[in-house]
C-alpha cells in the first residue's frame, strides 16, 4: 500500500504550512543510519537530523532496544503520585551532566512546553519572593524560543515567524540581538546597551532568557561568548533569573556539552529537549537549580502549578537515558570536530558564489545564508534530486547531520549546498516556513 498523498495534502497539516497552498511532501518510509528511505526506493543522506534531534542517526541498535526493553515493562504511567526506574536514573544522568547547581528537573512533553515552565518558574520565583512588580521575561531580537505562546511571546518581536500574534502575547521586553560574533573580535557595545536596558527595567525583569551562543532558528546566529558572561553578570547585578534555553544546542552540537559551556556560565534555569532522546520521542527537561526550587516552596502556592498528563513518559525517559548515556560515554567530541573541520574546509568554495552572502559553521552546524528568501519547494526538490535532506528557511540553508556521519556523507552535503547554490532559488515572493 502507498503512502496516500492526496489525503494527506487535503487533510493534514504539516508545520508552517498551508492547506490551500501546501508545498510538497515527500514519503519516508524507514530511516537507518544517516539516510531517509524514500516510498520510491530512493534514499537520501539527512542534513537535518530531523530538526537537530537525531545526534546518533536513525535505527540505532542501543536506542531500539531502550525502547523495546521499556515497552515491555509499561509504556506509560501517569507520573502524579507515581514514580518509576527511567525518570530516576534520567534525572541522575542530567545531574550528573550539567552543573551541579542545577538539580533540579522537571520533565516536559517537548520544547517549547519546556520553555513555558522555565518562564513560569521564574513567575512563580518572583511571586513567591513577593517581588509582584517582577513579572516580565528579558528576550532578545532574532530569538526563537517555541510555538505556545509563552514561549512566543519570547521570540523576536519583528520579523520573526510569530510577529502576527504580537497584540495577543504578554508583552516582554526585548534587547538588541548580539553583534559580536562567535569568531569574531568583542564589541563593547554589546554589553554597554544591554546594561542600559538593565539599568531602566530591572525592577520589573522576572527573567532573562537566552539561546546560549546559537540564535538558532530565528537566523542561526553564533555570537561572542562574552556576551553570555555579561548576561550572567548583570542578572547577578540586578536579580535577574538567568533562562539558558539549551533546546537546539545541548548535547554537544556547538562543540562543548552545552553551549553555555563556552563562556564558563551558569544559568539558575536551563531547557533541554530535541537531542534529549536522541530523536526518538517528544521530551523536554526544564532544570532549575536549588536557589529556585526552594525560592517557590516558600510561597503561598509551595508547589509548582504545571504537570502534562504525559509527563516523563516512561518510553520517552529509557531512550533519553540510553542515548544520554552515549552521549557522556562515546565520542561525540571528537565527531563533532572532525565535522566542523570538514565543513569549514569544504564550505570554503560555496562562500565565493555570488548568490551567498554569508557562510557560517560552528560544532556539527554549517550555515549558508543567501542574498534573499529560498523557495523552499524547489530548493528542496533539488536537494532531492542530488541525494539528500535539507530544509532551507528564509534565506538559511543549513546543515546540522547526525554526530555519525560519514566524510564522504557530509561531503555529498556540501556538494548539493554548492550546487544547489548556483541555481535560481531565491524568491522573495515564495511562502516561507519555519525552520
Ligand atoms: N527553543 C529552541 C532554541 C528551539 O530551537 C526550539 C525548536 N526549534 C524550541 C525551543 C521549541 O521546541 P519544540 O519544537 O520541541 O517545541
Amino acid at each position: 500500500m502507498t503512502i496516500d498523498l492526496t489525503f494527506d495534502r487535503e487533510h493534514i497539516w504539516h508545520p508552517y504550512t498551508s492547506l490551500q497552498k501546501p508545498l510538497p511532501v515527500y514519503p519516508v518510509v524507514s530511516a537507518a543510519g544517516c539516510r531517509l528511505t524514500l516510498e520510491n526506493g530512493q534514499t537520501l543522506i539527512d542534513g537535518t537530523s530531523s530538526w537537530w534531534s537525531a545526534v546518533h542517526g536513525y535505527n540505532h541498535p542501543v536506542l531500539n532496544e531502550a525502547v523495546s526493553t521499556q515497552l515491555t515493562k509499561m509504556s506509560h504511567v501517569m507520573f502524579g503520585g507515581i514514580t518509576h526506574q527511567p525518570a530516576v536514573d534520567l534525572a541522575k544522568q542530567l545531574c550528573q551532566m550539567l552543573p551541579p547547581s542545577l538539580n533540579k528537573v522537571f520533565f516536559a512533553d517537548s520544547g517549547s512546553i519546556a520553555v513555558e515552565v522555565a518562564i513560569k518558574m521564574a513567575l512563580q520565583y518572583r511571586l513567591s519572593q513577593g517581588q509582584t512588580a517582577k513579572t516580565k521575561i528579558l528576550s532578545f531580537c532574532k530569538a526563537y524560543h517555541g510555538d505556545t505562546f509563552a514561549a512566543m511571546s519570547v521570540c523576536d518581536p519583528h520579523d520573526g515567524m510569530h510577529h502576527m500574534f504580537r497584540s495577543q502575547l504578554i508583552q516582554q521586553l526585548f534587547a538588541l540581538a548580539p553583534i559580536s560574533t562567535f569568531a569574531g573580535e568583542w564589541h563593547e557595545q554589546d554589553a554597554l546597551s544591554l546594561r542600559t536596558l538593565f539599568l531602566a527595567h530591572h525592577h520589573e525583569m522576572a527573567a532573562l532568557i537566552i539561546e546560549p551562543i546559537l540564535q538558532g532558528a530565528g537566523g542561526m546566529r553564533m555570537y561572542h561568548p562574552n556576551f553570555l558572561r555579561v548576561c550572567r553578570a548583570l542578572c547577578d547585578e540586578f536579580d535577574v533569573l538567568l533562562i539558558a534555553d539549551e533546546i537546539a544546542t545541548g548535547f554537544g552540537r556547538t562543540g562543548e556539552l552545552f553551549a553555555c559551556h563556552h563562556a564558563q556560565v551558569v544559568p539558575d534555569i536551563m531547557c533541554l529537549g530535541k537531542a534529549l532522546s536522541g530523536g526518538y520521542i517528544t521530551l523536554a527537561a526544564t532544570i532549575c537549580s536549588e536557589k529556585v526550587a526552594e525560592g517557590i516552596a516558600k510561597g503561598q502556592a509551595p508547589a509548582l502549578m504545571h504537570g502534562p498528563t504525559f509527563m516523563a513518559n516512561p518510553l520517552a525517559c529509557a531512550v533519553a537515558l540510553a542515548s544520554t548515556q552515549m552521549i557522556a560515554n562515546g565520542p561525540w567530541q571528537s565527531q563533532v570536530k572532525a565535522i566542523e573541520t570538514q565543513l569549514k574546509l569544504e564550505l570554503e568554495k560555496v562562500k565565493q558564489l555570488p548568490m551567498v552572502r554569508e557562510v557560517r559553521v560552528l560544532g556539527a552546524i554549517g550555515v549558508v545564508e543567501l542574498n534573499g528568501t529560498v523557495n523552499v519547494a524547489k530548493a528542496q526538490q533539488l536537494f532531492v534530486e542530488l541525494g539528500v535532506w535539507i530544509r532551507p528557511f528564509g534565506s538559511l540553508l543549513y546543515v546540522m547531520p547526525p554526530f555519525i556521519i560519514e566524510p564522504a556523507e557530509l561531503t555529498q552535503l556540501t556538494q548539493a549546498l554548492y550546487a544547489v547554490c548556483q541555481q535560481p532559488i531565491i524568491d522573495d515572493t515564495a511562502p516561507m516556513p519555519g525552520a
